[in-house]
């Protein structure tokens, strides 16, 4: 039996959204800008999506912009704002990240921009203090993250949106919460936020799909030109059952936010458990503030083996960070983790599908592997 506990890479897609990707693919399948009655079908599937995502979003339907993924949302955010006639040419991110948002703000440094990196502490939490500082008059963009991939740690970013807004009033704040959908509660006014950056395939939808949330009145040049699709934002022919799919995935997961939380944490106690009777030397990595995502070392045991040892018995896991296959983790290193804990680290991440017996088949695999590798 399979124990897939690699959540925050990737996770299956919901029933109900797979049924209605189907249905849309085969039977409701006009393009939504046709004038007959198949393409007005299309359009009214796209904008009952668009209420879904902006229903968990705590957003105006309006303010919902469909992208090809949680990518191509952040690089819509980050460019539109910096490249804003008369702005400065100062960022501000976080040195943890995801690739989505540090490649993207590399682009603008060689571009002329200067970026500040705000640090983690040990526990792989920013400070507000260290924002404060960073914010200078010609501060056009504060980058970060909702909930961290790796280490599952939460920004501050009530706080963070407060501060900038008051010390650089014309700068844009942007959040990639793709960690963080149906997790916590978004919520956009409350975080001074001008975009939300998410993505379906983190949540039940297909891979393909995401949105960036675009605060009503702010105005941003689009990445691509094109037919005028998305209000111009997002041109190109829409993805119909890509979108009505996470529009459902969007509504099954509102309805079970709290429920589905209360399950991980059980899950994540149990793990937590595990770990401290079993394997009293292990180390976590941050402190997970979310229970999806916990991060832990076994010193002795190089984490791509054990990783492999843990697939012979069907579990699944991941090294660091799947979006930055075989390199050692930016994230870890950002928290000065010792070369050989990044080595032998291990990310463990549920959905509210994982059950008791995945956990205790993970805690059995991970017994005799480290066992074997401790001993070699
Ligand atoms: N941001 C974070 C925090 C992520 O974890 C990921 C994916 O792992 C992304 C952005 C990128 O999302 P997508 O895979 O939809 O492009």
């Amino acid at each position: 039996m399979m124990h897939y506990l690699d959540h925050a890479a990737t996770t299956a897609v919901l029933p109900e959204a797979a049924a209605l990707a189907c249905q849309v693919m085969t039977e409701q399948f006009g393009n939504p800008s046709s004038v007959h009655k198949m393409g007005i079908e299309a359009s009214g599937i796209v904008e009952t999506a668009r209420r879904h995502v902006a229903a968990i979003l705590n957003a105006e339907p309006s303010e919902i912009t469909f992208t090809s993924c949680g990518t191509e949302a952040t690089n819509t955010a980050i460019f539109g704002a910096c490249r804003r006639r008369g702005q400065g040419k100062h960022i501000i991110t976080t040195a943890i990240e995801h690739a989505a948002t540090l490649n993207t703000v590399h682009k603008l440094e060689q571009e002329g921009f200067e970026v500040t990196y705000l640090q983690p502490d040990a526990d792989g939490h920013i400070s507000v203090s260290d924002l404060r500082e960073a914010i200078r008059p010609d501060t056009v963009l504060l980058t970060c993250m909702l909930a961290n991939n790796e280490v599952g740690t939460v920004l501050p970013v009530k706080e963070f949106g407060k501060i900038l807004k008051k010390k650089a009033p014309k700068a844009l704040f942007h959040i990639d919460a793709v960690q963080g959908l149906a997790r916590l509660p978004i919520k956009p006014k409350l975080w001074n936020a001008d975009f939300i950056s998410v993505s379906g395939h983190k949540i039940g939808a297909p891979k393909g799909i995401g949105a960036l949330y675009i605060k009503k009145g702010t105005r941003i040049a689009p990445l691509m030109y094109g037919g005028g699709q998305e209000r111009g934002m997002r041109p190109g022919t829409e993805a119909v059952p890509n979108i009505a799919a996470f529009g459902e995935a969007c509504r099954v997961r509102l309805e079970q936010m709290d429920e589905n939380y209360a399950k991980v944490q059980a899950l994540c106690d149990r793990l937590t458990a595990g770990i401290a009777a079993r394997f009293s030397w292990a180390k976590y990595n941050g402190k997970h503030d979310i229970p999806h995502v916990v991060n832990v070392s076994f010193p002795g045991c190089k984490s791509e083996v054990l990783l492999r040892i843990l697939e012979m018995h069907d579990v699944y896991v991941s090294s660091g960070s799947a979006c930055s296959k075989g390199k050692a983790s930016h994230v870890l290193a950002a928290m000065k983790v010792d070369h050989a804990d990044i080595d032998s680290a291990l990310r463990i991440s549920f959905a509210p599908s994982n059950t008791e017996e995945d956990v205790d088949a993970l805690l059995d695999a991970l017994e005799e592997g480290t066992a074997r590798l401790r001993r070699a």
